[in-house]
């Protein structure tokens, strides 16, 4: 076999040798299926399998034979932000305008880990811009929070993130992000109400000097959230 089968390209740290300790599942399973996300780093299954027993559990029984796989595939699914770059997100999307009219994109689904704990948080992004002369596909804003989303985050930086990289792909007259998100790290340890949800906005440009345009676009994002639910 190749010996870059079913390991993950770019990341830092890589198995030395392509061959999984437990080469029964991991080579055959990544073998039968042969599409992308199928592939895993074997080191981070071996890693998952020793984490199973220092729970207290036994790897070998039935229902977690197969778990070490699994979760070092969905681990590679639910990082796969720092495979993605947001020039090549965009691609050639970008376009000439004259509008000045404010582009918003709400409820951006959000996916992310948070850093300390690795638990997942979840929730909306809103992203709006102000174009000068240039804008961008609007298929492209989910993706661009994506490129971000999809590593260790805080929401506070994953905030400015996105703000960072729609200003630096479209050089807008202003750029506004509000994420609001749930945190399982919070929820399920029981550290604040199981129902809260932490507010984030990074707001650069017009959206900072002019409160007109900054008003529209929290109004935008906060109201609409508050009727759709
Ligand atoms: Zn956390």
């Amino acid at each position: 076999m190749s010996n870059t089968k079913g390991v993950r390209q770019g990341r830092t740290r890589r198995p030395s040798s392509a061959e999984p300790v437990d080469g029964r599942v991991l080579v055959t399973e990544a073998d039968r299926t042969g599409s992308a996300d199928a592939e895993y780093d074997p080191e981070y299954a071996r890693m998952v399998e020793a984490q199973l027993g220092m729970l207290g559990e036994d790897p070998e029984r039935e229902g977690l034979r197969r778990t070490p796989v699994r979760v070092a595939r969905a681990m590679r699914w639910l990082t796969r932000g720092y495979e993605l770059d947001v020039e090549r997100v965009v691609g050639g999307a970008v376009f000439e305008s004259e509008s000045e009219n404010m582009v918003m994109v709400r409820d951006i689904d959000l996916y992310s880990l948070c850093e300390h704990h690795m638990l997942p948080f979840f929730g909306k992004v809103h992203v709006a811009y102000i174009p000068d002369k240039h804008i961008v596909g609007l298929s492209k804003l989910p993706r661009i929070v994506e490129v971000f989303a999809r590593r260790l985050q805080v929401q506070e930086r994953l905030t400015e993130e996105i703000a960072r990289a729609i200003e630096q792909v479209l050089k807008p007259k202003g750029v506004g992000v509000v994420v609001e998100a749930s945190h399982l790290c919070m929820m399920m340890r029981g550290v604040e109400k199981q129902n809260s949800k932490t507010i984030t906005s990074a707001l650069r440009g017009i959206f900072r000097s002019d409160g007109r345009t900054r008003d529209e676009f929290l109004r935008l994002a906060h109201n609409g959230g508050a009727a759709s639910r």
